[in-house]
């Protein structure tokens, strides 16, 4: 069997392109490497002929930590990562295989997992998404278990990664039979490249790179010969809608990984391929292009067009991807969420305000943050500006803070709703996208907290947490304890065996009041601390050392657009504050600006009107009560 499917390989017009680019000695590893893949013990799949990593074009100033060296404390960020580690870890590898087994034509034991991932013939949008796309977030499930593995070291989740490749691996053969007549091949093959280089990259799974490789043989006669927009998609023939769906725009930034990762240029030369160039094109030279995208996987894309940036060096996609999501803040609720039905509105109509009373999917949260977090990291390190920190700040608190976890039969949390009459609920369907985005979020909280710079350690979010990292072969520890936004002040304490100099960057949020203060050892710091800034504390710092940050948090209102001014949502530090219970009928901006909160110890504040007091809350405090995020305000 497999030496039919290696031939049929070798038949592939794929092949002769590698053969035409690639040396004679290099196409015999290739093939080498192929045979290696038919037996999937360790020992043989060691032969395969991983390159050194590829070399880039641009280094960020900054760089993320290893997963391990930064650790979550208690807080509702640790629970939601340990929440999630927990049920993917649980969760049956015959049911999470069986989509791929029985498309195969293989024996597929293990129940249904239901909802989108079943492999199912009565799927028909818009009524029924039952087996829309079969299989399509194990990828994610992988990555995530992977990066949960790296956070934690935990064998189980390491031998669950391994176990995982090796039977998708028995499962994937050069013809693709898999994608034969499945909607959207691209969206499914992008997750699964993702959880393949990261079960290489944070698993160590020997196998990985190798299955990655076939994976891909297996996907490319199915994928079209660019990236092409949804009107593209409509404009080919095609079979039912579904069809026209394909996401093939957010392929190159996992294409640019595996090329990273394995040093294969085949891998780059399908990054360049996949760009996107309609789109960062006019991103790039200030157009907007977003009106009418489907907005996550338009955001996603932005992620693209930075490792192209970092891959190829070519600032036009730095450009693209700054500019692509200025404008998506400047059509941002106030809770940092966008995308009301999953799309990016016309700018300058009123559409942002008009979601408000005809929509309850207001924004597809647990990929959206996914997405965000994935492209404000990128830019925070490309070019170290804070706003990208307070952007996903904002990201955090608001949406996916307030997520419902994942639950183990597939249950999950998918829109956040700001419609004039709101309610949390969980998606209609089991196992969706926001499924697999959100244990990858929850695993990328600790990477995203802090960064390394050549001169010392940016501190970026303010969450319970702990980082470990060599300076100057010095290893230091700082740890964060916060109960932050709730309290106004975070503490970082530093662990250290010898005094070594260094800076110390603090972001000192856009939002922040003249009165927030930042103290090393107790007393005050002798640099400002400017809101929209990272403060920079150089000193020699030794074991004890503590900073601490008391931030000023004034109350502001957000106005849903510019053509309704008069529409707010009241806003305080990071936190937008969300009004639940009776809604007065009449209103005014004074009266909400001075919002008191109910207690010290209470998340809820109030506002007294005359026509009744409201009660005003986060969004990650609220459960099955129904609220309102936009006001319509007097004065
Ligand atoms: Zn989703």
């Amino acid at each position: 069997m497999q030496s039919r499917w290696i031939s049929r390989i070798f038949s592939t017009g794929y092949s002769e392109h590698l053969m035409k680019k690639t040396s004679r000695r290099r196409f015999m590893q290739l093939t080498g490497a192929v045979v290696a893949g038919s037996a999937v013990s360790p020992r043989v799949a060691a032969a395969w002929p991983v390159n050194s990593p590829a070399s880039v074009a641009v280094v960020p100033p900054l760089s993320v930590f290893d997963y391990q060296q930064v650790q979550l404390l208690p807080s509702v960020f640790r629970e939601q990562f340990d929440r999630n580690h927990d049920v993917f870890l649980h969760l049956d590898e015959d049911a999470m295989l069986k989509p791929f087994r029985q498309r195969q034509g293989m024996p597929s034991p293990g129940a249904d997992m239901g909802g989108w991932y079943d492999n199912a013939d009565d799927f028909s949008p818009p009524q029924n998404f039952h087996a829309f796309i079969p299989g399509h977030s194990f990828g994610q499930y992988l990555s995530g278990l992977a990066r949960a593995y790296a956070v934690t070291g935990s064998h189980a989740t390491q031998e669950k990664v391994h176990r995982l490749v090796r039977a998708f691996g028995e499962t994937v053969e050069p013809s693709g039979k898999f994608y034969r007549g499945y909607h959207l091949p691209a969206y499914t093959y992008d997750k699964t490249s993702c959880g393949l280089i990261d079960a290489h990259e944070f698993a160590k799974c020997p196998d990985a790179l190798e299955v990655h490789w076939r994976a891909t043989q297996a996907a490319l006669p199915y994928l079209p010969e660019k990236a092409l927009s949804r009107d593209e998609q409509r404009a080919r023939q095609h079979g039912m809608v579904a069809d026209t769906w394909d996401e093939t725009y957010t392929l190159p930034e996992n294409f640019f990984l595996a090329y990273r990762r394995s040093g294969r240029k085949e891998y780059r030369d399908l990054a360049v391929r996949f760009i996107e160039q309609d789109y960062f094109g006019p991103l790039a030279d200030g157009q907007n292009v977003l009106p009418g995208e489907h907005a996550y996987s338009h955001v996603n894309a932005l992620s693209s067009a930075m490792q192209s940036y970092l891959v190829l060096g070519d600032e036009k996609y730095l450009r693209a991807a700054r500019n692509g999501l200025q404008m998506v803040h400047e059509q941002s609720f106030a809770t940092g969420g966008w995308g009301p039905d999953e799309a990016f509105v016309i700018p300058g109509k009123g559409l942002l305000d008009a979601s408000l009373g005809t929509t309850h999917a207001s924004f597809e949260t647990p990929c959206g943050a996914y997405g965000h977090f994935k492209i404000t990291r990128y830019l925070l390190r490309t070019t170290r500006d804070s706003r990208y920190g307070d952007s996903m700040e904002r990201m955090l608190y608001n949406t996916i803070a307030g997520a419902f976890p994942v639950m183990s039969d597939g249950t999950s949390f998918y829109y956040a709703d700001y419609n004039n009459s709101a309610k949390k609920v969980h998606y209609r369907d089991k196992w969706p996208c926001c499924s697999g985005t959100f244990p990858q979020l929850a695993a990328d909280y600790g990477i995203s907290s802090y960064y390394k710079s050549d001169d010392g350690i940016y501190v970026n979010l303010f969450v319970p947490s702990r980082v470990s990292w060599s300076q100057n072969n010095t290893q230091a520890t700082l740890t964060q304890t916060t109960n932050y936004p709730h309290a106004q002040t975070t503490q970082l304490a530093f662990s250290m065996p010898r005094p070594e100099t260094f800076t110390v960057y603090v972001r000192i949020p856009g939002w922040a009041g003249p009165k927030t203060n930042v103290a090393v050892n107790g007393g005050r710091a002798d640099v400002p601390a400017e809101p929209g800034k990272f403060m920079a504390l150089k000193r020699t710092w030794k074991d004890g050392d503590r900073v601490e940050v008391e931030f000023e948090m004034p109350l502001r209102l957000e106005a849903i657009d510019d053509q309704n001014q008069n529409n707010v949502a009241l806003v305080q530090g990071p936190i937008a504050l969300f009004g639940v219970g009776d809604i007065p009928s009449r209103i005014t901006k004074a009266q909400m600006l001075a919002a008191s909160r109910v207690s010290q110890s209470s998340d809820d504040w109030t506002v007294r009107t005359d026509s009744g007091v409201m009660t005003l809350r986060p969004f990650a405090k609220i459960m099955d009560e129904g609220y309102r995020l936009y006001m319509r305000a007097e004065g």
